[in-house]
């Protein structure tokens, strides 16, 4: 591949999809209206069941799955815009967010028939969560180095070692895990192994990692002779690496890679009124300039997963320039406050921005951490183009 055959060709959104927006919008008017969406004081996912399983009685999770499985047989496109407005109107989808998007297409590309029946309408229906078993306190960015491994024993897998940076482990119901089942000479890659493992079962314990804002959102998961039966191995034994390359790409490329700060700009944008300095409203103009830049980036990942094309250098470009903006957006966003005079204002709506700008503050570093490192997309882009 070279740059010249990068895939960022913008799609014109079907009727189909634009029809769903105005569905969602309905549907936020109607939570807010109801009183079960107040305004957002933090950026990132909140997590909610109740929430999840009102947007899973519309159909909205699992949308492009087949029906038999509980989905709705819809296009990636229409996936794009639902997760586009639900996130732009800070709707808390955390608890279904990791099994929507790449626990549930995982099984479903590579799990067994049997896994795909128990699994799949369950996650539709709002019932069952997952959360990502790879990273470990020496294996992040070099994954393949990972030590936690999973033994053959009769009728099932024996798994020892521990996972760290779990999000919602405390929350969900299974774990994805990645372990080694062998070693093959010559090749670090081979012989990795994905498993699903009930967060419930003997021998696991899930110890809380307080994040820098004081939250607890993630998680050590340690596994002690954990037993999991044959059907939990997803895919083929050793084949893991492949695996999870096909579902980083998932994780990489959605607009959540972009609208975590867009809560923080669209709060300014309101706060700020008509009476804005120029220079206030040209940073704001260039942020939003950007914003849309991204956007079309990341609906051309949306049509290339549509047309069954493997996204991978594309999504880590969308997540790296993304991640930047996000980051930047923080930092233009601080600048303007301090211009105007907001963090003083005694109003509800600059209180609201006060609180968010300080959650994102405290954030904002994890942007480009999460998901795989920027240094590490770069690198597969470089790769990916034929630089190296
Ligand atoms: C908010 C958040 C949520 C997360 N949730 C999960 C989760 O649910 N499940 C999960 O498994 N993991 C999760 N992670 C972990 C995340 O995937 C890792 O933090 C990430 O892959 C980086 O690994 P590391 O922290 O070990 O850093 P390291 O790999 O030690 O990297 C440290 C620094 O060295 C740089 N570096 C490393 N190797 C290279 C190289 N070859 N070339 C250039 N630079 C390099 C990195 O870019 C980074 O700046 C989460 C992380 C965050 C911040």
């Amino acid at each position: 591949m070279s740059a010249a055959t990068l895939h960022l060709e913008v799609p014109i959104l079907p009727a189909a999809a634009e029809d769903l927006r105005l569905d969602v919008r309905a549907f936020i008017a109607e939570e807010r209206a109801g009183g079960r969406l107040p305004p957002p004081t933090k950026v990132g996912l909140g997590f909610s069941v109740e929430m999840t399983q009102r947007i899973a009685k519309r159909g909205w999770i699992g949308l492009t799955w087949p029906r038999v499985y509980g989905g709705q047989e819809r296009s990636a496109l229409e996936r794009y815009v639902v997760t586009e407005e639900l996130l732009a109107a800070s709707v808390p989808v955390g608890a279904h967010w990791i099994a929507d998007r790449q626990s549930g297409p995982v099984l479903l590309k590579f799990g067994s028939e049997a896994q795909k029946a128990f699994y799949l309408p369950r996650i539709a229906g709002g019932e069952c969560f997952f959360c990502i078993g790879m990273s470990e306190p020496d294996s992040g960015s070099d994954l393949a180095s990972l030590r936690s491994k999973a033994e053959k024993v009769p009728g099932g897998w024996r798994i020892n070692g521990r996972k760290i940076w779990t999000t919602n482990a405390h929350r969900v119901h299974y774990i994805i895990a990645l372990v080694r089942t062998s070693t093959v000479e010559g090749s670090r890659h081979a012989g990795l192994t994905q498993l699903i493992v009930d967060l419930k079962a003997p021998g696991v314990t899930i110890s809380p990692i307080v994040s820098m804002a004081g939250e607890h959102d993630f998680n050590e998961v340690l596994f002690e002779d954990v037993f999991v039966p044959d059907d939990a191995l997803i895919g083929q034994e050793g084949n893991g690496w492949n695996q999870v390359s096909a579902e980083l790409a998932y994780e990489r490329s959605g607009p959540e890679r972009w609208l975590s700060s867009f809560r923080l700009i669209n709060e300014l944008t309101t706060a700020l009124g008509p009476e804005a300095r120029p220079s206030s409203l040209e940073a704001l103009g260039r942020l939003l300039s950007h914003l849309l830049a991204l956007r079309q980036l990341s609906l051309s990942v949306a049509s290339m997963i549509q047309a069954g094309r493997p996204p991978n250098v594309e999504a880590a470009i969308v997540k790296d320039l993304g991640t930047k903006f996000e980051q930047e957006a923080v930092r233009v966003v601080r600048d303007i406050v301090s211009a105007e005079g907001l963090a003083d204002g005694g109003d509800p709506r600059s209180g609201r921005l006060r609180a968010l700008l300080m959650h994102a503050q405290l954030m904002a570093p994890a942007f480009t951490v999460r998901g795989g490192t920027n240094e590490i997309l770069r690198g597969i882009i470089a790769k990916g183009i034929g630089l190296r």
